[in-house]
């Protein structure tokens, strides 16, 4: 650690926090977060040399595992011929065609840099195609940092207790109606409220940032059915669940069909890359077809998109998604029977390859508040044991973990036999 521990150091005299990002500072469990110097396949290596079974795969865009062979190898490739030129180019449109096969709803696309960047422009794209100014999003679900989206959102926002960010005027947030997630009921009574000035719902399918939590039966259908009803948009923010819960993403794993999608991660095979698309109709109102203004220096990049597309012919390969769902399985019911071995309440959620861990004596976690009802004091026992072990995960309890093509069975054993160990010294606590 000792390496990790001098870039820390240094890190924090220039850097907030000595972080990019704030999650990876590592303030919700406490001690020093690794630094990381290089990455292969299932593992990351820190700055010290010690090797990590890697759960968290850069936040989820490695569903392939770390440095693939055919994405680090289209990136050389591409990086021969220039890194931008700020005119079309031949790779975006393959791009977009890609996009279009595997995501149908996406009839038009965007290409953006982050998925921030993605949500934020689909918000606005929402609100000028219905000429309507309320957004609708659930408590805990986070869609990157865009002002009316930092309302009562999940993640790092809520991870340090600042859900709702100063710095956004409340004149911005009360057009952010925030509401439950799996309750639909709540979702009523907001459309109640407010029948003609809410453009979109704006929702995680799979919410990823209250740690994982899917749909309850019916609930993105009833969003859906609202949205009909009443003439708003439905987004679904599929930075985390596209190309991760199923090849089409959420919507094609429940069979719900949105409006517009948010893309992000995935699609730059681990470069900054995000996408907004959706109806013809609604997209053809962005500039230069329409007046709704959106526009990108970097959006689409050749290096990026070379990545993205290598990226995303790999993930077709038949039977990935099958094989990264049953190795999740197999990780999540271990889990789960080694919390009964050594008698700590947990329950654990998984869809696709996205698990997430919760210490509760709750059977089923559907909502935010049993989220963050959970026992940080064992979670943190248990991340730190487990980060000692040589196994990472998120390093906060509202994250959830990722699994990918690289974790082949031996790896998810290994993973298991170090949880039996971490589980009976945080049962002997
Ligand atoms: N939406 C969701 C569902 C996310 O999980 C994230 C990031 N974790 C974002 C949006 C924001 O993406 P980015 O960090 O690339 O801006």
């Amino acid at each position: 650690m000792q390496k990790s521990i001098e870039l820390f150091n240094r890190a924090q005299q220039h850097i907030p926090g000595g972080v990019n990002s704030p999650v990876r500072a590592f303030k919700a469990v406490g001690g020093t977060p690794p630094f990381i110097s290089k990455a292969d396949g299932a593992y990351i290596v820190d700055a010290d040399g010690k090797q990590y079974i890697d759960y968290v795969q850069s936040w989820g865009p490695m569903v392939l595992g770390h440095n693939h062979p055919a994405i680090r190898q289209a990136v050389i490739d591409a990086a021969q011929h220039g890194l931008s030129f700020g005119a079309p180019t031949e790779a975006e449109v393959v791009m977009a065609e890609t996009v279009n096969k595997l995501v149908p709803s996406m009839q038009m696309l965007r290409m953006v840099n982050s998925g921030t960047e993605a949500t934020m422009s689909a918000i606005r794209l929402a609100r000028g195609y219905t000429n309507r100014n309320k957004i609708l999003k659930f408590e805990g679900c986070y869609h990157g940092h865009a002002d009316s989206l930092l309302v009562k959102a999940g993640s790092g926002a809520l991870t340090f207790g600042v859900p709702s960010s100063p710095g956004v005027p409340a004149d911005f947030a009360q057009h952010t109606l925030t509401v439950e997630f799996n309750n639909l009921d709540s979702v009523a009574q907001a459309f109640a409220q407010h029948p003609d000035d809410i453009a979109c719902i704006i929702v995680e399918p799979v919410a990823g940032n209250m740690n994982c939590i899917p749909p309850v039966a019916g609930f993105l259908q009833g969003l859906r059915d609202i949205c009909d009803q009443y003439g708003a948009l439905l987004i679904f923010d599929e930075v985390m669940t596209g190309f991760r819960v199923a090849l089409g993403g959420a919507q094609q794993k429940y069979a719900i069909t949105p409006d517009l999608t948010c893309l992000g991660k995935v699609i730059g095979g681990g470069m900054p890359v995000g996408a907004f698309g959706g109806r013809r109709d609604i997209m053809e109102c962005l500039a230069p077809l329409g007046p709704v203004y959106q526009a990108g220096t970097l959006s689409g990049n050749p290096v990026a998109m070379a990545a993205g597309l290598a990226a995303l012919q790999a993930i077709q390969q038949p039977g990935l998604y099958e094989s990264l769902t049953e190795r999740t399985q197999t990780l999540a019911e271990g889990f789960k029977a080694l919390a009964i071995k050594h008698k700590i309440p947990m329950t654990v959620n998984y869809a696709g390859s996205m698990f997430g861990l919760f210490f509760t004596d709750v059977k089923k976690v559907t909502n935010y508040q049993q989220a963050i009802n959970c026992n940080n004091t064992q979670f943190n026992l248990f991340y730190h044991g487990m980060l000692e072990h040589g196994v990472y995960l998120a390093p906060a309890s509202y994250e959830a973990g990722f699994v990918s093509a690289a974790h082949d069975t031996q790896i998810i054993e290994q993973t298991l036999a170090i949880a039996d160990k971490v589980l009976a010294s945080v049962a002997a606590q």
